[in-house]
Parts: structure tokens; sequence; C-alpha cells
């Protein structure tokens, strides 16, 4: 993450948020939106590790307060629940957009509202990255390839997208989440980022959230890097190992109970039949890779969800 070591342009890259990772620096601050959600609140505990005041903007729709709880009383830390689609006023170096429900489950729930979290609440923190000249990060999807035509898929293909479907709030909402951010970044000189996240899990992930998973909640590290670099992207952060549903199935199985039954049901309407990231550029220009494996993470998971569950149980017998 090279680039401007130059005293002028050192300051004007402290003014937009940029630091290179590894350097010594002062906290800056930082907006985390969706950062009460599964994976918000794990980048948010790592820019409180780094040192940087963090403030979280969640209108808790699918995250929860707990996942950001041990911060509570850091006076780096503040939670404001308020819901993006509605404007608002704060200082900040960066902003790391999330806010938007991640599951089918979820985002299919209120479609309408979905796509105006998409437009209207990327709009809003864009404009917000304007009036203060913070450094904007978009967390957007695999889904913007749709059912993709092309296998792996790189950054440069433009999708498969059906624009009247089910999922259309979601993966069209995310398609223009991006080329708002691409407007504001040609036409208002913004620094923005885009990363295009493959289906993640790990610990804190809804319990119903009901998405397969593949990719471990680790790629935190790649977000962090993106924004610290010096490329706008897109990147695809993901893992390319590739499975079928059915060894999927069977790692389930092997971790949590071999006895478990697996059942073949129909699957939902314009799901992807197949996808996997071509993650070249994040390796070339982020220096980035997943590191852990479905047979290391799954664990990992499973334990935290066991503790949830029976957690709750406990607390509801006292
Ligand atoms: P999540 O549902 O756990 O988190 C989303 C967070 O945004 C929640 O805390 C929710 O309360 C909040 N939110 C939703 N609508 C909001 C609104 N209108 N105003 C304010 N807050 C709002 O989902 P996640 O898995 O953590 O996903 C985070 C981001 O990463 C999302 O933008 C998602 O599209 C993207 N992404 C995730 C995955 C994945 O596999 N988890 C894959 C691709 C992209
Ligand atoms: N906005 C915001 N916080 C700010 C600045 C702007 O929420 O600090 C919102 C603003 O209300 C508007 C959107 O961001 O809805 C886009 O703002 P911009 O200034 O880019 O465009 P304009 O207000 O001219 O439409």
């Amino acid at each position: 993450s090279g680039g401007s070591s130059s005293v002028s342009m050192g300051a004007v890259a402290r003014h937009q948020g940029r630091v290179p990772l590894g350097l010594k620096r002062k906290g800056l601050r930082v907006v985390v939106t969706g950062g009460a959600g599964f994976v918000g609140s794990h980048l948010v505990d790592r820019l409180m590790e780094r040192g940087d005041s963090v403030i979280v903007v969640d209108n808790l729709f699918t995250g929860r307060k707990e996942n950001v709880l041990h911060h509570a009383g850091n006076p780096r830390f503040e939670m404001i629940r308020h819901d993006v689609v509605e404007p608002i006023l704060l200082e900040v170096d960066q902003i790391y957009h999330l806010a938007c429900p991640a599951s089918p489950v979820h985002y299919k729930h209120n479609p309408v509202k979905t796509i105006k979290t998409n437009v209207v609440g990327t709009l809003n923190m864009l404009g917000l990255a304007k009036r203060v000249g913070a450094r904007f990060l978009l967390t957007s999807t695999s889904e913007v390839y749709g059912d993709p035509l092309q296998h792996p898929q790189v950054e440069t293909y433009w999708g498969n997208v059906n624009p009247i479907g089910v999922r259309s709030c979601y993966d069209e909402g995310k398609r223009t989440a991006e080329t708002l951010t691409m407007d504001y970044h040609r036409g208002a000189n913004l620094e923005v980022r885009i990363a295009r996240i493959f289906n993640t899990y790990g610990p804190r992930m809804c319990i119903d959230d009901g998405r397969v998973v593949s990719n471990f909640v680790a790629q935190v590290e790649g977000l962090m890097k993106l924004m610290e670099g010096d490329h706008v992207g897109p990147f695809n952060l993901g893992n390319p190992g590739e499975f079928t549903m059915l060894e999927l199935a069977k790692v389930v199985q092997d971790t949590i109970d071999p006895n478990a039954r697996i059942e073949f049901r129909p699957n939902t309407a314009d799901d992807p039949h197949k996808r996997k990231p071509d993650i070249t550029r994040a390796k070339d220009m982020l220096g980035w890779e997943p590191k852990i494996s479905l047979r290391k993470g799954l664990p990992l998971m499973v334990q935290d969800f066991r503790n949830r569950i029976f957690g709750d149980q406990q607390q509801q017998h006292n």
C-alpha cells in the first residue's frame, strides 16, 4: 500500500482517511453502517483494536446490540440507532457502508425497504462522505453477477441478473449502489472503494440466516486492506475453493453430528446455480487471500451457535 509518501500528499491522504496499514498512526474516526450486524461487528472489533474511534450506525433490523455490547463504555465507541434511509450529519474520516440485510430471508421480507436501503441509504452515506471529505467503502456482493454465465467470475464480468425477480431488490439494489458510488467518485472526486463479498459465515451470523457457508468471516481483513490501499476496485473477496452442496452437507454432518439426516428440497427462485470468485485481483493488488478452510472454520461457527442456542435456553430456565 505504498504510493503517496511525500509530505504534502501525506497531508491530503490523512484528510481523506488514508493511512497505510502498519504505519504508526493517530486513530481515525470511522463510521460503520450496519456495524451491529454479522460482518460489521467483526470489522468494528478490528477497528477498535487498532485504536480508531468507531461510530456504529444501525437500525437493528437484522443486527443485534449484543454483537457490539463488549465495546459499550469505551470512550472511543458509539452506537447510534439510525436508519440510513434518513440523512445524518457526522464528522468522520472513513465510512464503511455495510447497512443492508444480506440474507434472502431478511431482504425478501420487505423488498421495497431493501431497495430504499441500498439506493437512498447509499446516496445518503455518499452525501455524508462528500460533505466531510471522508473515504467511502461499499460492501457490494457476488450477487451482482446474478446467475453467472462466466465461471469463475472476474470483476470485469457484468453479470446475468433478473431485473424483475424476487432477489432483484438485493441484486439490482447493490448494482445501483455500485453505480452511485462510481458516480460520486467521478462526479464529486470522492475517494471510494468497492468490495464484492462472496457468501461469508462465522460466529455471530444470524441463526436463521439460511445461506450456504463458504467463506469464513476473517475476510474482514480484506475490507480493511481495501480501505487503506490505493485501488478503487471492485474487488472480489471470497474463497475460490469450490464444492457441491452435497459435499458441503457432508462436511456439516461430520462437524455437528454424523447421524444428521441430509434432505433434498426444491430450490428458491433465481438462485445462482454455480459461483466461484476469481480473486487474482485481490491477491495482486491488496495482498489478500482467504486463509481459513471450511473444515477449520465451520467448528468455530458451530461452537458459537451452540453457545447462543443452549445459553438462551438456560436463561429461560433460570
Ligand atoms: P447483517 O444482516 O448481519 O448486517 C446488516 C446490518 O445492517 C444489520 O446490523 C442491520 O440491522 C443493518 N441495517 C439493515 N438495514 C439498515 C438500515 N436501513 N439502516 C441502518 N442499518 C441497517 O448482514 P452481513 O452479513 O453482516 O452483511 C453486511 C454487508 O455485507 C451487507 O451490505 C451485505 O450486503 C454485504 N455482504 C454480505 C455477505 C455475506 O455473506 N454475509 C455477502 C455479500 C455481501
Ligand atoms: N446527506 C447526509 N449527510 C450529510 C450530507 C448529505 O445524509 O452530511 C444526504 C443528503 O440529505 C442527500 C444525500 O446525502 O439526501 C446526497 O447528498 P448530496 O449533497 O450529494 O446531494 P444533494 O443534497 O445535492 O441531493
